[in-house]
């Protein structure tokens, strides 16, 4: 294991483009839950109730939908960045970053402190609410705030329109700037390190698998087996926060950005 890391610390180092790709297993240690591992989201819920089209079908829907999501965002809110993401932050800080694409809706990776402009949130954020029909903008907040009794599924105040958290759901379009630009940086990048996630959702999974073909490295921390293990250089079956700490120890030393503390 201390090999790995070192190897992988190593590896970033060399690396002119790091892209990291992350899924839900990151931020289970920030206790919020993953959807496949037992006790996970789809313990809960079918998984047909997130469909897009399911959505648009029924104010009923609507409304079975919003108690899901509401569970899912009370989860989410108060939720602190763990190990893992302050080690990607940090990746950042130390000029090691691309790009970092993730799955994830619940914006750990801001209160990490990564900026705007490297995060690919490519299902979108549970942050923010938008309108169907003319695309305002919601804080999540502010529409949390406006659930009651008599509204279970609430509609935009511009225009009457439905609203909607601002994440991606089955069926519907990805985000089309977060998508190309997630696959050039894939296409491009010289080490591609994938950090809890288990592969099986697609598009997303599919990114792997592009940078591989164009030659980087492929790094995965997972927990569990993934479905591009085949494809790894290297994989640490593991827990994320400790082991991108670790690695993130390594390279700060191989960088020469050591801090040596006094007692
Ligand atoms: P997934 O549930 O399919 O896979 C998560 C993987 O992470 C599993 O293989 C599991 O073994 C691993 N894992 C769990 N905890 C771990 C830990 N502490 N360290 C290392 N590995 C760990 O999730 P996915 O691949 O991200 O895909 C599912 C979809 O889930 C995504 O589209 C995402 O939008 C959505 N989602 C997001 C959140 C969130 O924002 N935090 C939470 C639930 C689901
Ligand atoms: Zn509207």
């Amino acid at each position: 294991m201390k090999e790995k890391i070192e190897r992988v610390a190593q590896w970033i180092a060399d690396s002119k483009k790091v892209v990291v790709f992350v899924g839900a297993g990151m931020s289970t240690e920030s206790g919020i839950p993953d959807f496949r591992s037992p006790g996970g989201v789809w313990d809960k819920y079918d998984p047909e109730d997130f469909d897009f089209g399911r959505f648009l079908s029924s104010e009923g829907s609507r409304q079975t939908y919003w108690r899901m999501a509401t569970e899912m965002y009370d989860s989410m809110k108060n939720a602190l960045p763990n190990a893992g993401h302050l080690a990607i932050a940090e990746l950042e800080n130390l000029g090691k970053l691309d790009c970092l694409i993730t799955q994830n809706i619940d914006g750990l990776h801001f209160k990490a402190g990564n900026s705007q402009e490297l995060v690919l949130e490519l299902h979108g954020t549970a942050m923010h609410v938008t309108c169907l029909d003319c695309g305002t903008r919601y804080e999540r907040d502010a529409v949390q705030a406006r659930l009651s009794k008599e509204e279970k599924a609430p509609r935009c105040e511009a225009c009457g329109g439905l609203l909607k958290p601002a994440t991606i759901s089955f069926g519907q379009a990805m985000p089309e700037r977060e998508t190309t630009e997630a696959y050039r940086r894939s296409e491009s990048c010289d080490l591609f390190i994938v950090v809890g996630s288990s592969l099986v959702v697609h598009p997303a999974a599919a990114m792997p698998v592009v940078a591989k073909r164009a030659g980087a490295k492929l790094v995965i921390v997972n927990r569990d087996q993934t479905a591009c293990d085949n494809l790894a250089d290297l994989i640490i079956h593991d827990q994320a926060g400790p082991v991108m700490a670790a690695i993130l120890t390594h390279v700060r030393q191989l960088l020469g950005g050591v801090t040596h503390w006094k007692n």
